[in-house]
């Protein structure tokens, strides 16, 4: 009985989940649907009856397809948004089978191991401290304000305020110094801690929006007391990376323990997972604590972020939790998530990240984000090769690009419009950006299967859009 119940909307699901990834290779990138014609699609009255849990599945993505976007495309190219591995998909149907609480080791002990066995590689395959502790959070967005929390937490404790029990209020002033090419999530962040975005000391960036050292250290010599230092390692648009190594001895120079280092790189840290470009992010092992995705350059399936902190003490101190009827964790070996994230029932979100590193092993990931890079850097040689193409920055896995207009065509509006053009034709799909105070289009490679074909008939796609409008 409960075998069947099972089995027909699961084989469902399955025969959709195949369908789609089969679709994926020959199907426009962009949806063909709205979200006006995707709400029209759903938009209906609270259902009275039930209905089979079978056609439930098939109605499902009937209605859904047209407004699916081709995320696993080789072609996919908007934001950073990465595909997702076979593995890493099928582990995390399972995920959802098990249905397993990824809190507590007690209760639910598998994953929550699995949790801790992932975050080891994570640590080992990035090159950083095997001593760091991991939580395991739905995106970097999380990560940042985890290992702001955390840093809150160290900085004014140095100060001798616990602000865990008393809060913000009559705390010692937190200062916040970030690179005015930061992402916003760290903004956000701020928000969320209590801090406020305005807490922010903008650092001047170079051309590619690097933080300048120069700039760091003047406005380091006008901020005393708590102190966090926000670094990036891969702008979300050109991919650049900060000094941080620099950042780290400018940050050292001041010999105390009020101050701390965070990085975001969430997807820029997965560089180091490739040895002949771990080098482009030396230094960004001496961090306090470091945010970074697993749904952007590892090519699992949303959501995965990972806050990672080199002081496990202050990580655990921000987000640890207590309650008589919950079983306490074994800090030393067994450890319980619930004690490094801002969640208390959660998915157990490491499973498929354990399944992408099996399925890849560490010549695999290497190999994807080398991939990746190549594969960026040849959208950048062919689109420099054509007229009145300018590609204005390319770094890592991202590339962005500027269009002239022909005479007398404004060059923002002739930009917006290749963007708008490329993405209606469908063979690929770039996003819009603005960079240095110009429109540009962004080229973001960060899927597992984009190759040399991809690459080139995307470029053929975008110069005739470019030559057509
Ligand atoms: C994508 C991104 C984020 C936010 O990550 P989410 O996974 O979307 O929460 C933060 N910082 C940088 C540099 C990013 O590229």
């Amino acid at each position: 009985m409960l075998k069947a119940e099972f089995e027909s909307p699961l084989d469902a699901a399955v025969v959709e989940a195949k369908q789609w990834l089969a679709s994926l290779d020959h199907r426009p990138v962009r949806p063909e649907a709205d979200g006006a014609a995707m709400l029209e699609a759903f938009d209906e009255e609270l259902p009275v009856l039930g209905e089979p849990a079978e056609a439930v599945v098939r109605m499902l993505a009937e209605r859904s397809g047209p407004g699916l976007m081709a995320t696993g495309s080789g072609r996919f190219l908007g934001w950073v948004m990465g595909g997702a591995l076979p593995a890493s998909i099928a582990a995390d149907w399972l995920v959802s089978a098990w249905d397993q609480n990824a809190g507590m080791t007690e209760p639910c002990p598998a994953v929550c191991m699995i949790e801790q066995v992932a975050s080891r590689w994570v640590l080992e395959l990035l090159g950083l401290p095997p001593t760091c502790s991991v939580g395991f959070v739905t995106g970097a967005q999380m990560a940042n304000t985890v290992g702001l929390a955390a840093a809150r937490t160290h900085v004014l404790a140095a100060h001798g305020w616990d602000v865990e029990a008393d809060g913000l209020v009559g705390a010692p002033p937190v200062s916040v110094v970030a690179g005015a090419e930061r992402h916003s999530t760290i903004d956000r962040g701020l928000r969320f801690i209590g801090l406020g975005s305005r807490a922010i000391r903008a650092v001047d960036v170079d051309d590619a929006g690097r933080m300048l050292p120069r700039a760091l250290e003047a406005v380091l010599a006008q901020v005393s007391g708590p102190t966090i230092v926000c670094a990036q390692a891969g702008n979300v648009n050109g991919g650049a990376v900060d000094p941080v190594g620099a950042i780290r001895d400018i940050i050292d120079r001041r010999h105390s323990d009020d101050i701390w280092l965070h990085v975001d790189g969430a997807f820029g840290l997965w560089a180091r997972a490739d040895p002949s470009r771990r080098h482009l992010l030396s230094g960004v092992e001496r961090a306090d604590s470091w945010a970074t995705d697993a749904h952007k350059w590892l090519n699992v399936p949303y959501d995965c972020g990972m806050a990672i902190c080199a002081r496990p003490e202050a990580h655990r101190r921000a987000m640890t939790v207590r309650a008589s009827y919950l079983p306490a964790g074994d800090e030393e070996n067994l450890r319980n998530p619930v004690d490094y994230n801002p969640e208390f029932s959660r998915r157990a979100r490491a499973v498929p990240v354990w399944a992408a590193l099996r399925q890849l092993g560490v010549g695999g990931v290497a190999e994807l984000v080398d991939r990746c890079c190549l594969m960026a850097e040849r959208y950048a040689r062919s689109l420099r090769e054509a007229d009145r193409v300018h590609v204005m920055h390319q770094d890592l896995n991202q590339v962005v690009v500027r269009f002239t207009g022909a005479a007398g065509q404004d060059d923002d509006d002739h930009t917006r419009e290749v963007i708008q053009m490329v993405q209606r034709e469908g063979t690929c799909l770039p996003s819009a950006t603005v960079w240095r105070g110009a429109a540009a289009m962004r080229i973001s490679v960060c899927n597992w299967r984009t190759d040399q074909d991809d690459v080139d008939c995307s470029v053929r796609a975008i110069l005739a859009a470019h030559g057509g409008c």
